[in-house]
C-alpha cells in the first residue's frame, strides 16, 4: 500500500473554531480538539492528518507579523516531514496572511492552503465542513510523486485562489472571497477541476524563510477633495518607509501641484511610493491619462493589478531588504510569487 500524504492542520482561530457564549451571545474560540470531533468525516480522507494550534486562538483581526513568523516557523520545522499544510484562519484578514506568507516562504514546493468559514463549525448551516474537507483534499493532491500545488492558496466556497490574488469581498455571503485579476486555481464540483497552466511551477530549490518585515507603511486612499492640510501633515513627517496610494481608475490622481510636490519630496529622499487602483478589477497603467503622467515622471512605482493585501505585504517584505530605490522599483514591478500580471 502506498504511503498516504501527511497534512499538518494548523488552527489559528476564527469563526471556523468558534462557539456561541450563550450568556453574552458573542462568538468565542473553543478547544481545537473539539474541531476534529465535530467533523468525523476527516477520518475518511485518504491522507494522514496531524494537528497543531496557536496556544491562544485569535480572531483574525488580531493577526500580526509576529504571528506570521510563528506560522512560518511551524511550516519550516515540519516542512520535510509533511506533504502539505492547511491553515485555519479567520476570514477577516486571511488574504493579508496568505499574501504575507507567499512572500515570506520563498521556493515553496508544498501547498500551504488557507481556509475558514462564515458560520461556526457547530452551526447547522455551516460552510466550515466543506471548506475544511476540500482544503485538506487539495493539499493532499499529488502529481509525479510530489505535491500538485506548490504555492500559498486560499480555499473558500468551492474555489481555490492564489493567496496573494485574493481579497475578502463579503461579510455576509458564503462566497466571501474573490480573486479579481487571476482565475481560480482549482474549482470544486462533482470533481476537482485543476487549472494546470495557472499554477506556479514546481521549484527544486531549498525553502528560504524571510522573517523580517517592515510594517511602517502609509496607505493613502485618495478621494475627490482630499484635504491638502491633512495630507501635508501626514506625508511631510517621513515617519514611514513606504507609501501606497490608492488611486482612481487606471492609476490616476489629482494633478494639484501641492500633491505632486509632496510625493516628489518623499521619492527624493528614497521613500518608495506605489500606485494601486481603487478599482477591484484591472490594472494601473500610468501614462494612459494626463492625470497619471505626472506620477510616472516622478518615479512612482506601478502596483499594476496587485490587491491591497498583496501590495502592503510585498512592501513590508521588500522594505526590510535595504534595496536601493532603483532596485526596489524594479523588483516591486516584477511578479515574485505570481502576485501580479
Ligand atoms: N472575525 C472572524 C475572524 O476573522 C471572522 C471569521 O472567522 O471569518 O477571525
Amino acid at each position: 500500500m502506498s504511503k498516504q500524504p501527511k497534512i499538518l492542520l494548523i488552527y489559528t482561530g476564527g469563526t471556523i473554531g468558534m462557539i456561541k457564549d450563550f450568556e453574552t451571545g458573542a462568538l468565542k474560540a473553543f478547544d481545537f480538539k473539539d474541531l476534529l470531533e465535530k467533523i468525523p468525516e476527516l477520518r475518511l480522507l485518504e491522507c494522514e492528518i496531524e494537528t497543531t494550534s496557536f496556544e491562544q486562538p485569535i480572531d483574525s483581526s488580531n493577526m500580526n507579523p509576529d504571528l506570521w513568523v510563528d506560522l512560518c516557523n511551524i511550516i519550516e520545522s515540519n516542512y520535510d516531514r509533511c506533504d502539505g499544510f492547511v491553515i485555519l484562519h479567520g476570514s477577516d484578514t486571511m488574504s493579508y496572511t496568505a499574501s504575507a506568507l507567499s512572500f515570506m516562504l520563498e521556493n515553496l514546493s508544498k501547498p500551504v492552503i488557507f481556509t475558514g468559514s462564515q458560520l461556526p463549525i457547530g452551526d447547522l448551516r455551516t460552510d466550515a465542513k466543506e471548506n475544511l474537507i476540500t482544503a485538506i483534499q487539495i493539499a493532499a493532491l499529488r502529481k509525479r510523486n510530489r505535491s500538485y500545488i506548490t504555492e500559498v492558496g486560499l480555499y473558500f466556497e468551492y474555489k481555490l485562489y492564489r493567496g496573494n490574488r485574493s481579497s475578502k469581498i463579503s461579510a455576509e455571503h458564503f462566497e466571501a472571497f474573490k480573486s479579481p485579476n487571476y482565475p481560480p486555481l482549482v474549482t470544486s464540483g462533482v470533481h476537482l477541476t485543476i487549472e494546470d497552466e495557472k499554477l506556479l511551477p514546481y521549484k527544486r530549490k531549498k525553502l528560504i524563510v524571510h522573517r523580517e518585515l517592515k510594517t511602517d507603511i502609509m496607505v493613502v486612499h485618495l478621494y475627490p477633495g482630499i484635504s491638502q492640510k491633512m495630507l501635508t501633515s501626514l506625508l511631510n513627517n517621513h515617519e514611514f518607509s513606504g507609501v501606497i496610494l490608492l488611486t482612481f481608475g487606471s492609476g490616476n490622481s489629482t494633478t494639484s501641484p501641492w500633491f505632486i510636490e509632496l510625493l516628489k519630496k518623499n521619492i527624493q529622499i528614497g521613500i518608495p511610493v506605489v500606485n494601486i487602483t481603487q478599482c477591484t478589477w484591472g490594472s494601473v497603467q500610468m501614462g494612459n491619462y494626463e492625470t497619471s503622467t505626472g506620477l510616472k515622471n516622478l518615479g512612482v512605482i506601478s502596483g499594476k493589478d496587485l490587491t491591497i493585501e498583496a501590495a502592503i505585504t510585498k512592501m513590508m517584505y521588500l522594505n526590510s531588504q535595504n534595496l536601493s530605490p532603483k532596485v526596489f522599483k524594479t523588483i516591486f514591478e516584477t511578479s515574485l510569487r505570481g502576485e501580479m500580471s
